[in-house]
């Protein structure tokens, strides 16, 4: 009788061990993937950031050769004007033909220059538009980013207490424990990635789903010893409601 209350002692400390490593396992994962997912967040906006500092960039040099034409056809203009008055003072018909000529291509070359810079004109304000545009969802995503941030950090803040709290109480029931038994609990932790116990419900483990023997499945049932799963060699417990763990155990 008093190995069975030992043993059930036990083996209510050991599914409480690992209830709390798992709780700290979860807790671990939620501080440390909190930067991350700031970062990701922050690399959206960064992005977005360098469309439009690319979109501003391409207006400027836009402007740039529509400043260069625009001078380009102040020259051909004055070149017009001059060759006009020139027309004044010729006397050779061949000469005056020639120089008509001149101000013709020059006329000609103008009007191309000026629908380039029609053309400068509608893109720079297709651009403007699009930057308008961009710069509402920048500023919508930088403070969806800066909510979330908060969160994330106060989610951190609070996984941390959580955690230290779950710490301390994890150091009492492993104080409370026979050494042996949590030295084997620690082992085959590490060996299962993080569950060493497992209860075995109609004769099935939780930790390998494979069927226990008969004969151990009436052993386990008078939980008067420690018993080890003979397929996966975790330890093993007959769930019946009064040593089970809360929750599902299952990852
Ligand atoms: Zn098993």
């Amino acid at each position: 009788m008093l190995l069975e209350v030992i043993v059930k002692e036990q083996m209510a400390l050991l599914v409480k061990l690992q209830e709390q490593d798992q709780t700290l396992g979860r807790l671990r994962r939620q501080i440390r993937e909190g930067p991350q997912r700031i970062q990701e967040t922050e690399g959206q906006v960064e992005t977005l950031q360098g469309n439009l500092e690319a979109g501003k960039n391409r207006i400027q040099e836009i402007q740039k050769l529509q400043r260069q034409v625009e001078a380009e056809v102040e020259d051909g203009a004055g070149h017009v004007g001059k060759s006009k008055i020139r027309l004044l003072t010729i006397k050779s018909n061949k000469e005056y033909q020639a120089v008509l000529k001149e101000i013709e291509d020059s006329q000609r070359a103008n009007a191309e220059k000026e629908d380039k810079i029609l053309g400068c004109m509608e893109e720079i304000e297709g651009l403007n538009e699009e930057l308008q545009y961009q710069e509402k969802e920048l500023f919508a995503v930088r403070e969806t980013f800066e909510k979330e941030k908060k969160t994330i950090e106060a989610e951190v803040r609070q996984g941390e207490e959580q955690a230290s709290e779950v710490e301390q109480r994890r150091r009492d029931t492993a104080k409370a424990m026979d050494p042996g038994l949590l030295a084997r609990y620690e082992q085959l932790r590490a060996r299962t990635g993080g569950r060493a116990v497992a209860y075995v419900e109609n004769t099935t483990c939780s930790g390998c789903h494979l069927n226990i023997p008969p004969q151990m499945y009436n052993e386990l049932q008078r939980r008067d010893s420690l018993k080890f799963c003979p397929n996966c060699d975790r330890i093993i417990y007959w769930k019946d409601g009064a040593t089970a763990p809360e929750g599902d155990m299952s990852e």
